[in-house]
């Protein structure tokens, strides 16, 4: 009976932000297959002596899913790192497609997305009450072209909160986007450069007309996180409205109210 291939999110890059079930699953596991050098540490660190580890950077999908049913016919828990979340720009169908085809047992567990990771890195939310309540996780289009209706200026028409993904050299695709879905020059944009990395991360906050020169003085080029919010910067905001769940005035089913609304 061949093993289980267990897709783990590793998280955004500091090994404390794998899950407790990616972590147990990499210390049982007999082989690893992780996704360049941006989780190598986790892994590393987590997988036991003696564990198969393989980086994946240099091979093919083919080859990956040679690598995997071959491991999975020797031991009974195969990890495939994948870093972030593994079901966000990480093939994770086309790898499991052919397991399937295979007849090998897969599942996938989750991880801290780094949009998640460089919000946090940067005291920042991704919603506010009456500000905004939608998060979009997107990217531009590179040699991956963006499906029809995907345009960045269109999803930057909702004024929502825009996590943007695998752009960070196309900022001058995304300035014109904001600029043409009207977003003001002077609103603010934050760049995470390898959010969590320990002793690595750089953090870049400007606004849509000068946050490319920014990220040039800072020489960051890649492993970087976009974040267009109109919720960015409220820590200092003189007026915010609050959330309803921790109002004194407001009741909920945990909580009762305990002074009136004012009028
Ligand atoms: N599955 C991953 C995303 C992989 S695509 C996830 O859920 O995070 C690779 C892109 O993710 C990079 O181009 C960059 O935009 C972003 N990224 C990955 N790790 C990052 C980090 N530690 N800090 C900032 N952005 C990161």
């Amino acid at each position: 009976m061949a093993g289980k291939i267990w897709f783990v999110g590793a998280g955004p890059g500091d090994p404390d932000l794998i899950t407790v079930k990616g972590r147990k699953l990499l210390e049982a596991s007999g082989a690893v297959l992780f996704a360049g050098s941006l989780v190598d540490q986790a892994a590393t660190l987590f997988a036991p002596e003696g564990c198969e580890i393989r980086d994946s950077k240099d091979m093919t999908l083919e080859e990956m899913t040679e690598w995997l049913i071959a491991a999975a016919e020797k031991h009974e828990t195969v990890v495939r790192l994948q870093t972030g979340d593994p079901g966000l720009y990480g093939a994770l169908i086309e790898m499991t497609r052919p397991l399937t085809a295979a007849g090998i047992a897969w599942a996938v567990v989750p991880g801290v997305s780094s949009a998640m990771a460089s919000l946090a890195a940067a005291g920042e939310t991704l919603t506010l009450p009456e500000v905004t309540q939608t998060v979009i996780l997107t990217r531009v289009a590179g040699r991956t072209p963006m499906p029809p209706g995907e345009d960045l200026e269109s999803l930057a028409a909702h004024k929502s909160t825009l996590c943007i993904y695998l752009s960070i050299t196309l900022l001058h695709k995304v300035q014109d986007a904001l600029l043409a879905a009207g977003w003001s020059e002077d609103a603010p944009i934050l760049v995470v450069q390898k959010a969590s990395w320990p002793g690595e991360e750089k953090i870049v906050r400007g606004t849509i007309k000068d946050i490319k020169r920014k990220c040039q003085d800072e020489k960051i080029a890649s492993q970087a996180m976009i974040v267009a919010s109109p919720t960015l910067g409220a820590a200092d905001w003189p007026n915010l409205i609050r959330s309803k769940l921790y109002d004194p005035t407001f009741t909920h089913r945990f909580r009762k109210a305990s002074e009136k609304p004012n009028d």
